[in-house]
């Protein structure tokens, strides 16, 4: 039995899987069980924050496991009081950290915060979140709700919870926001929906708005946050303050981890929520390593640098060409390329695979580049490239 037909038969099949067999990485690169090589501009969907089989990591996951790996949420942890507080100190905002295993999880977290919010602070319970078209915020019942993309809410998952109303746009929001409503949840870049980046302006002014109703601003950066927008979080970029903030994705390289952070530190009491696995000894060592290997290299110019070079990269394929390439979306490094159409889009990603670059779909016509954060020039370089002779053989 091959590999591919044991997947098929053993595995519940919801993806639409490409039987390639990586075995190993090194930072952005893939080596697949031929010993091809992949420059990854994927890292597993944003995942792989500080590229593949880093040393810094792997030595730090080792270290922590042969000691503990897990004791419960009963006994204190070391590695996730200290992950929580380098968190909150790189938001540069008054928060406190619950840690959950998924970007959904965290997102369900901050609706469970924000609906206790709503009862205890008004005298008719609020409880309804307002969210945006082409937005994603997972994968749970009650997340797939939250998510603005109708191609979701399939009839046969139903019965939703209540509580849930997506928008068009965010100016759409205002005259939503009725007497049960309690917050808005967004994405300032939209990942999933198509890399598309918010105005600032139009989310600061939704940001005053809610707060002089006492109204909650949660930021979704599951995608976003962890240095992918150039900042620990795009909300700095926006000059926002959210109430509730989620990551997941690159907080620990690929352990699974979440996390709801907000200012309202007193909603939750003991025993409101809980998880067997959030924050235990690996999932939170992985990412106290990650966080400092990115801030790091944020704080010593290379992020910034590296995420200026790849622009440079994407805006020559718009410039060369144009009659593909219609625009580039996204900031920092969470871009995306407009394509004339959605079958290019799969064309182009197959055709990348073929000459060893990978990259991402999002929304309908967009090409998506979610870089290992700590991707080198030379695999930058070696990418577009690729890219270039993959572009050609279509
Ligand atoms: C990926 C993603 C999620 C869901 O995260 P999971 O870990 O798959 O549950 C939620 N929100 C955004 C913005 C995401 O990109």
């Amino acid at each position: 039995m091959t590999l591919e037909e044991m997947d098929k038969k053993y595995v519940l099949q919801t993806y639409a899987r490409n039987y390639v067999n990586f075995k190993s990485g090194q930072n952005a690169t893939l080596f697949d069980e031929d010993g091809k090589d992949y420059i990854d501009f994927t890292s597993g969907i944003g995942v792989a924050s500080v590229g593949h089989g880093n040393a810094q990591v792997a030595a730090a996951i080792y270290e922590q496991v042969s000691h503990l790996t897990h004791t419960s949420n009963l006994f204190l942890i070391e590695p996730q009081a200290k992950l929580a507080k380098k968190m909150v100190e790189l938001s540069g905002l008054d928060m406190a950290v619950f840690f959950g295993n998924s970007g959904a999880e965290a997102n369900e977290g901050a609706i469970k915060i924000a609906r206790k919010y709503g009862q205890n602070k008004f005298k008719n319970k609020r409880f309804k979140v307002l969210t945006l078209e082409h937005s994603f915020h997972g994968r749970t019942i009650t997340t797939i709700k939250a998510t603005g993309q109708d191609s979701f809410h399939q009839e046969a998952f139903s019965p939703y919870p209540a509580g849930f109303e997506h928008k068009s746009q965010i100016k759409d929001i205002y005259s939503a926001i009725d007497d049960e409503t309690v917050g808005v949840m967004i994405e300032l870049i939209q990942g999933e929906g198509g890399v598309q980046a918010f105005d600032k302006k139009e989310v600061q002014d939704l940001a005053a708005f809610l707060r002089s109703k006492e109204l909650l601003l949660i930021i979704d950066e599951v995608q976003s946050g962890v240095f992918r927008s150039g900042e620990f979080l795009s909300a700095k970029l926006y000059g926002i303050e959210p109430d509730i903030v989620t990551l997941a994705k690159g907080l620990a390289g690929g352990v699974p981890i979440g996390a709801v952070m907000t200012k309202h530190k007193d909603v939750f009491k003991t025993g409101d929520h809980g998880s067997t696995f959030g924050g235990n000894f690996l999932s939170t060592r992985a990412g106290l390593e990650v966080l400092d290997i990115l801030e790091s290299y944020y704080k010593e110019g290379f992020l910034g640098a590296s995420i200026e070079y790849f622009d440079k990269k994407l805006q020559e394929q718009v410039k060369n060409h144009s009659d593909i390439f219609l625009a580039t979306t996204g900031i920092g490094f969470m871009r995306g390329l407009q394509c004339a159409n959605g079958e290019l889009v799969a064309k182009i990603i197959k055709a990348g695979f073929a000459n060893g670059v990978l990259v991402l779909k999002a929304g309908r016509n967009t090409l998506r580049f979610l870089p290992p954060l700590t991707i080198t020039k030379e695999e930058i370089d070696e990418g577009f490239a690729r890219f270039e002779k993959a572009l050609g053989s279509i």
